[in-house]
Parts: structure tokens; sequence; C-alpha cells
């Protein structure tokens, strides 16, 4: 069996955080296993659904480097849902129904107060020809319902949830299209799974009961009831769905110099029992990825966290891979000086800055004047070619008996400004002889 996966957003929105996950999933268990990643999108809803959004999502994806094998389109597809349509009514698996909103919500009301299930009671089903003609001729436009077999109980082993049972009968007959022809979502979801060839769908715990019903549809059509992963569903630090949460895209995560690679290091193993690595690639991660490794309880996501990892991995990258991003001038060996200090990669623009100047460094410590003043003299008379810091700090070293954070620390402060940076036996080639003497003797 080939595997295929497809991730179905509706283009309403940008995508967030909890999609991108689930974007993700889709694409590492279709890479671990040789398979097909589609991209759907589920835009059968025309009035929502927006072309800028459909733009956003394929850029968002491509950001993230999750390039679909191919792309589908549910608004293309109209004429196939009509004719599947057709025929389930044919078979009388779809039954029209003319009950308004509010004689529904009463029925629920209903059966609630004598502490029954809200189940819809088919009221729909018993009318006659006679009954629906009366209907139809005071204009009332049915909606339609899928017939769910009661007679059959729904079960499966859910790769995330394990064994899932549900009773036919506890369920309502859910409607598939509205009174002005148009689809919810649940019908051309099954449909499209047939015809494309799904074979698993991985998606938020929140579709489990619309799995239940769906699982009756493939049968009903003719198609292969595909595998299942109910994903537990992202919290924010504050261990609930966040509404921080459901605003986090793409574009804050640039913004605040987020890689992907950290993006997808984090969510590949968030919820699972797997540790988060820094992976630069994502071999590792398709090669480890097994939903029988996610837990049930929601996992937490954590921006610090997501921080953290995004420092390990700009520590990781080489300079063609950012030198696109980097002030002109930084080149391989001034990345590598740089990088280990940073926190994103925009950061190096801060220490090219520092190299560069000019610097504004803190007032000489009266301790350190003279010092400073020697190391002046001492600096101006050293060969620069190799490893300058070195050799001013030992010549320091044995001229003044300093040692330690009294040696280093003036002259860091001198020479950058700062009290922390990068390594300053990398740094100091950079700033160069004539910037150095400069600093030492304004410092
Ligand atoms: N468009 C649906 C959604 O975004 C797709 C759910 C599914 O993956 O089947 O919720």
């Amino acid at each position: 069996m080939t595997v295929v996966t497809r991730f179905a957003p509706s283009p309403t929105g940008t995508l967030h955080v909890g999609n991108l996950r689930t974007a993700l999933h889709n694409w590492l268990f279709a890479r671990r296993h040789g398979g097909t990643f589609l991209l759907r999108i589920d835009d059968t809803d025309q009035a929502r659904s927006e072309e800028r959004f459909v733009e956003s999502i394929r850029a968002d994806l491509a950001w993230m480097g999750l390039i679909p094998d191919a792309e589908e389109r549910q608004s293309a597809r109209f004429d196939r849902y009509e004719a599947r349509f057709a025929q389930l009514v044919a078979d009388g698996r779809v039954y029209p129904a003319y009950e308004t909103a509010q004689e529904l919500e009463l029925k629920r009301k209903v059966l609630l107060g004598r502490g029954l299930p809200p189940v819809y009671d088919r009221a729909a089903l018993a009318l006659t020809d006679a009954g629906r003609a009366t209907l139809e001729a005071e204009g009332v436009r049915p909606h339609w319902r899928f017939r769910l077999d009661h007679d059959e109980a729904i079960a499966w082993e859910d790769m995330v949830r394990g064994p899932q049972r549900f009773e036919a009968r506890l369920l309502s007959d859910p409607v598939v299209r509205r009174a002005d022809g148009s689809w919810l979502y649940l019908l051309p979801s099954v449909i499209d799974d047939i015809d494309m060839g799904v074979t698993h769908v991985v998606r938020g715990e929140d579709h489990v009961s619309n799995t239940a019903s769906q699982i009756q549809m493939f049968t009903a059509l003719g198609g292969a009831v595909p595998g299942f992963a109910h994903e537990a569903l992202l919290t924010g630090n504050e261990g609930k769905l966040s509404k921080r949460l459901g605003s986090l895209g793409i574009d804050h995560f640039r913004d605040v110099g987020i890689e992907p690679q950290a993006l997808i290091a984090l969510l590949a193993r968030l919820g699972t029992s797997d540790p988060v690595e820094p992976f630069a690639d994502p071999t590792p991660l398709i090669a480890s990825f097994d939903f029988g490794r996610f837990g049930r309880a929601p996992a937490r996501f954590d921006e610090a966290e997501l921080a953290q990892l995004n420092a390990r991995i700009v520590h990781q990258l080489d300079h063609a891979a950012v030198a696109d991003r980097l002030p002109a001038g930084i080149d391989v060996a001034g990345w590598d000086a740089i990088r280990p200090n940073l926190s994103t990669v925009a950061e190096a623009a801060d220490w090219w800055a520092v190299v560069q100047g000019p610097i504004a460094p803190p007032p000489v410590a009266e301790e350190d004047g003279d010092f400073l003043a020697r190391a002046r003299v001492v600096a101006a008379e050293l060969d620069w070619s190799t490893d300058p810091w070195r050799t001013l700090t030992d010549a320091l070293k044995v001229a003044t008996g300093r040692k330690g954070k009294a040696l280093f620390l003036p002259l860091r402060r001198a020479l950058t400004g700062r009290d922390h940076g990068p390594d300053m036996a990398a740094l100091l080639p950079l700033i160069g002889k004539d910037r150095a003497l400069e600093r030492l003797a304004t410092g």
C-alpha cells in the first residue's frame, strides 16, 4: 500500500500553529512511509473562502519546507459531489429533511429535558410522498441528512487514541447539504478521500465524532475506510486552547526570528514520548515519526521552548544557509565568529555593528585606565596575522600579572562596548588592528 495523506485547510484565514502541526504530521508520516502528501483546499464555503488565504497557506507550507506532491481544490469538484450525492439519494442513504433550525432546537431541548441524548428523531424519514409534496408546495426547501446504519456499531483503531467505538443509534444523522444547496464539509471530504486514494486521515481530535459518521459514508460510497490519527490539541502556557495560540502563525514566527527548522523540530515531537531536539535537518524526525508515540493529553506549546530550540538551530546553520539575510560584509569567518552568540539570525546585524563600529563603550573603571593604556601599546606592536587575541592577552598577562576576568573583561568592554558576546578570539580579527587601537585609546 502506498501511503497517501492530505492536509485539508479551509481558506477562511491564515494557518495557526495547530494547523501547521497537523500539516507537518501529515507530511512526516507520508515521508516516513515513502508516500504522497496532498494539499487539499477545502473551499466549498465560497462566501468565506478567500484567494489570499489560499496563497498564504501555500506560502506558509513552502516556508516550512512542506511541499505538497499535489494540490486539490474542492471548488473544482462540485460536479463530482453532485453525482455521488445523487447516488446516495437514489440508494436511500441521503434523505431530505424540512425542519427549521428552531424546530430542531426545540426537539433537542425536549429530549435533554427528559434526560435523553439529543439525537435527531428522523421525523423527515417518516414523511409520506404527499407530506413532502405539501411542504415543497409551500416553498420549504429541504436540507439533506445522511442516514446512519443503526445496526452497525462504528469502530476503528485510531493511530493515536487506540480503539474507538460509537453506537450509531446515539448519533444524529448528519446534515451533509444545506437547503441552499451548499455543502457541509463531511461528505465532500469523504468523496475526495476515496477519489484521491487517501490512506490515512490525520487531523485534530475535534473531528473524532465526524469520523464516526464518515466511516459509514466511506462504506456507503463503496470506498475503503482509511486509517485515522486524531491528535490531541495544543494548549498554550495557561493550559488551555488560548486565543493567542489560535492567532500564532508563520508571520509571527518569522517576525521574531524563528527558523522553520526550529518550528519543525518542536512540532514534530511535542506531545510525544521522544525528546525535543534541535534537528536542523528533518531526516531523523522523519525516521522516528510514529503516531504510537503521541499521548492523548493536550500538548503544551511554549514559545520560550521554541526560542531556545531556535538558538540551538541557528548555531548549526552555515553561512550559505543564511547569507542572503546577513548584512553585507559578514563572510564565513564573520558568521562563524558571531553565530554561537545568536538567538536569531537577525541579531547578527547587531554584532556586525559592534565589529564595524562606532561603539559606545561604558566609562573605564578607574583601576583599568593604566591597564588599557598598556594594552594599546602592546596591541600596536603585536603581530596581527595569527590569533591576535591570544597574543595580546598572553603578553598582557606577563606584563601586568592580571588574569581571568580582570584581564579579559576590561578588554572586551573597550573593544566591543559590551560585557558579553562572541568569543573574542574570533571577534578581534574581524574588528581588526586599526579599530582595535582606536577603541583601546578611547577606552
Ligand atoms: N477542512 C477541514 C478542517 O479544516 C478538514 C478536516 C479534515 O482533515 O478532514 O477542519
